[in-house]
């Protein structure tokens, strides 16, 4: 690998010419990477519901043609200027929220928005000289959240890179680069139900079943999940969901379901599906006097959050986060080692597996709502 090092390498990447067209398989050029970047060798990516929002760009800032995907695993090929954690070989997570152990950020223990490498999703290109390193005949294309892993090379700064065991196999724990750690750190970071808690997950996607097993893992005696999607409930058992409320089974909204159900409201509620009313619901679903949601999905860039003050006066707590929480180089590690040693299983989160070409079909599973997640090999 030591032989590319310094020089532009050409490989595959899947471009994004136009907003929810199917992305192309094209041959790229991707630049070395300059100080404090790192360029990966991208072995295993999948999709997350966040690649599909910014494709569709239906809610958000178009940018376009860009290089989507933020959920790998891969092995750095070569470092730039200034890197000392990290050398050609290593086997590591990119992240789409970076870390970059200076800013007051990084030095709290309660935050990991770092000022430096917090997610942007509107900036396509990197930091250190605001240019792309990918291109098609000279014509650059833009990255996206500093991630791009739709390439089978990317440049990554590397703030955004989780260096981890390299016995963990990247074509598992590929998932934890996004989606699972997200939904888990919601859970057990940020809402924090105790034992025997009542708790409620809005949307049974990934990242909603991963909020749930992490409501499971911290001993909640009621897991209610929600979802618009009927099919989803019968998967969603093996994640410890015990009951299922279809907000399109009801007349009244589902956050006055969900109080009837448990007495006044839940302990703890957990947003993963990023429509703005079923935030809402989240919010108002939970019990006065103690209860936390915890807001995950994406919104659109127009979205306002409408609810009466009065819920927050009787002390319902509104909380949101990116990445659970988790640092993404400080923590991350420590979640990998989790599936090592058979804390946490990763396998039933998997659904599907397509090699690199066929990637389109990714996501007509996630648009159908067939995948919880779906493997990318980059080497098929
Ligand atoms: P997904 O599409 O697999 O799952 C979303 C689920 O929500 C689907 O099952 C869908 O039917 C359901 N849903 C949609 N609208 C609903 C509504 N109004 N009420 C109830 N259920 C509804 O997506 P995913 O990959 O699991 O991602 C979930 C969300 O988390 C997305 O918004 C994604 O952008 C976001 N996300 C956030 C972070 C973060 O750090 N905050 C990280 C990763 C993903
Ligand atoms: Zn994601």
């Amino acid at each position: 690998m030591a032989s590319t090092a310094g020089q532009v390498i050409r490989c595959r990447a899947a471009v994004a010419w136009e907003p929810g067209k199917p992305l192309v398989m094209e041959e790229v050029e991707v630049a070395p990477p300059q100080a404090m970047e790192v360029r990966l060798k991208i072995l295993f990516t999948s999709l997350c519901h966040t690649d599909v929002y910014f494709w569709e760009a239906k809610g958000q800032t178009p940018l376009f043609p860009r290089i989507f995907g933020h959920e790998a695993g891969g092995i750095v090929e070569s470092v730039g200027e200034g890197v000392t954690d990290l050398i050609p070989g290593d086997h590591v997570l990119p992240v789409f929220t970076g870390e970059c152990k200076e800013c007051r950020h990084c030095k709290s223990e309660e935050s990991n928005m770092c000022d430096l490498l917090r997610i942007n999703t509107d900036r396509g290109v990197m930091l250190n000289d605001g240019k792309s390193r990918f291109s098609i005949k000279g014509k650059p294309i833009y990255h996206f959240v500093g991630t791009s892993t739709f390439s089978e090379y990317t440049v990554v700064h590397v703030g955004c890179v989780a260096k981890i065991n390299p016995a963990a196999p990247l074509d598992k724990v590929c998932i934890l680069s996004c989606g699972i750690s997200t939904g888990l750190g919601a859970t057990l970071n940020v809402a924090k139900p105790k034992m025997g808690s009542t708790v409620a997950i809005f949307g049974l996607g990934a990242v909603g079943l991963a909020a749930a097993e992490g409501a499971r893992i911290a001993g909640a005696s009621r897991i209610i999940g929600v979802d618009l999607n009927s099919k989803r409930f019968d998967e969603a058992k093996k994640f410890g969901v015990t009951e299922f409320v279809n907000p399109k089974d009801h007349d009244k909204p589902v956050q006055e379901v969900i109080a009837e159900m448990t007495g006044g409201g839940v302990d703890r509620s957990v947003e993963c599906t990023g429509s703005v009313n079923a935030m809402i619901s989240a919010f108002e679903c939970v019990h006065d006097g103690w209860g936390v949601a915890v807001l995950v999905g994406v919104p659109n860039k127009d979205d306002a959050f409408k609810t009466h003050p009065m819920n927050l006066l009787n002390e319902k707590t509104l909380k949101g986060t990116f990445f659970g929480n988790y640092k993404p180089r400080s923590d991350l590690p420590a979640v990998v080692e989790k599936y090592m040693n058979k804390e946490l299983e990763l396998e039933k989160f998997i659904t599907h597996e397509v090699s690199f070409s066929e990637i389109n079909k990714a996501f007509e599973y996630m648009l159908k709502g067939d995948s919880l997640r779906c493997i990318i090999r980059m080497d098929a």
